[in-house]
């Protein structure tokens, strides 16, 4: 069964998997004919899917959130545990995957500047991540960039567009050369700083006439962090029958790096590719190619395999360090209500299920 516990220090490398559903929208709402298509058995954290009176599915999940469900839970079950491996010193990636309009802004990306109660991952995880720091010792520092097409853009920077990943031949640890870091103060700096790039994001895609649905947004959180680590034994003991306290006690300082992604992923619905052509069809390419490259890489995770395929697309060379081995990985499913989009809901719950 894949309802398996998640707490920070178990299973690293394993995919958490979540769903959550966005209530009706006034286009439901105005439906005279809408119809239901999800039912929820939270106890199980199951989820059934309706295809029609006769047919129905069930999903099995980590979490199923109801329509009900507040950000808070939200968060503290989909990204805190991966926020506190973060702050331990392991690299981590929350992702939010579904079709345009079913929330995966909402949930990720949501400011709630008016009221804190709406505030989505990305402000509560750097809340979290700024009260754990200690000024004096520690830092925390975030670099914010659009994937569109195959093409790295610095939402920070925009005019700095392809953005080349590097990856350290000998630690294996990706950089983007060039793309702007910027350290955060307190939460009112970092908001201020997502806020510029929410409006850079829009103006830019706004010249390039595409919408923000068809790219991935990413924000990547750098914290460095001093430590005393506790030498090994046998130095220890040598020190201790030995002379001075030279490495005060028997700790040293180090300095201790890891790294957060969270990523508002490219509307999952599939382009109709016989109907477009041209920069449409090309477009359509890029999204798929990304997130079946994707969701390549949550397979083999999830089947423990030693080769994780993260060569086949920007996305996932992004993600390299931060998926699998030590890393912690929690993707959460965006759906929507209405069984006139049975298709594509259905189409994102067995991406979610491809560990199966
Ligand atoms: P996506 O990013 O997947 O395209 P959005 O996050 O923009 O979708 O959500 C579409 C609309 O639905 C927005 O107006 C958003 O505020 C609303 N919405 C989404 N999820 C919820 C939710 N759980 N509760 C209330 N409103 C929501
Ligand atoms: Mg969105």
């Amino acid at each position: 069964s894949r309802a398996r516990s998640f707490d920070a220090d178990e299973e690293p490398g394993r995919v958490r998997v979540t769903v959550r559903l966005r209530p009706k929208n006034a286009e439901d709402l105005s439906n005279a004919d809408f119809l239901d298509c999800v039912e929820f058995q939270p106890e199980l954290k199951r989820l059934k899917l309706r295809k029609n009176n006769w047919s129905s599915e069930s999903y099995q999940f980590d979490e199923v959130f109801t329509e009900t469900a507040s950000q808070k839970r939200v968060y503290e079950v989909v990204a805190k545990p991966v926020v506190e491996s973060v702050l331990r010193g392991h690299n981590g990636t929350v992702m939010a995957y579904g079709q345009t309009g079913t929330g995966k802004t909402y949930t990720v990306g949501r400011l709630g500047k008016d009221d804190a109660s709406e505030r989505g991952i990305v402000v509560r995880a750097l809340e979290d991540i700024i009260c754990d720091m200690s000024p004096a010792s520690d830092s925390v520092e975030v670099s914010y960039l659009q994937l569109y097409m195959e093409s790295i853009q610095d939402l920070l920077a925009p005019e700095k567009t392809n953005i080349p990943i590097n990856e350290d031949p000998k630690t294996g640890e990706v950089s983007l050369p060039g793309a702007t870091v910027v350290k955060i103060q307190d939460l009112d700096d970092f908001q201020h700083l997502l806020q510029v790039g929410e409006s850079n994001r829009h103006a830019a895609n706004t010249r390039m006439n595409t919408e923000s649905s068809r790219s991935h947004a990413i924000l990547m959180v750098y914290i460095r962090r001093s430590v005393h680590e506790k030498v090994n034994d046998e130095i220890s003991s040598r020190e201790k029958g030995g002379k001075s306290d030279l490495f005060d006690g028997n700790r040293i300082p180090i300095v201790r790096k890891s790294k957060l992604l969270i990523v508002d992923l490219a509307g999952s619905e599939r382009i109709d590719k016989s109907g477009s052509e041209g920069p449409l069809l090309e477009e359509a390419k890029f999204i798929n190619l990304s997130l079946s490259s994707l969701g390549k890489c949550i397979n083999a995770l999830a089947e423990n395999s030693p080769h994780i395929p993260t060569r086949d697309s920007k996305l996932t060379r992004l993600l390299r360090d931060s998926f699998g081995g030590s890393a912690r990985t929690s993707l959460i499913i965006t759906i929507g209500p209405s069984a006139r989009h049975y298709t594509e809901t259905a189409s994102t719950i067995m991406f979610g299920q491809r560990q199966l």
